[in-house]
């Protein structure tokens, strides 16, 4: 889970995703992200990461 590409993120949109969360059975948030890429402290360009997150109790969810 963890990556090169773990640094700043600024938050581009957010949507509804299909499915529900299994612990509340919320509504599912797609957030995209672009995160700063680096490699050995050089930023070599930028990424954009989806996650996804329960828009009732904020969990973090995988989604595949
Ligand atoms: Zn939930």
């Amino acid at each position: 889970m963890s990556s090169c590409c773990d640094g700043d993120e600024r938050e581009l949109g957010r949507k509804t995703a299909p499915g529900a969360c299994p612990d509340c059975g919320g509504k599912v948030e797609a957030v995209d992200l672009e995160s700063r890429c680096r490699f050995c402290c050089i930023p070599i360009g930028f990424v954009i990461k989806r996650k996804y997150f329960c828009s009732l109790c904020s969990k973090r969810l995988r989604l595949y």
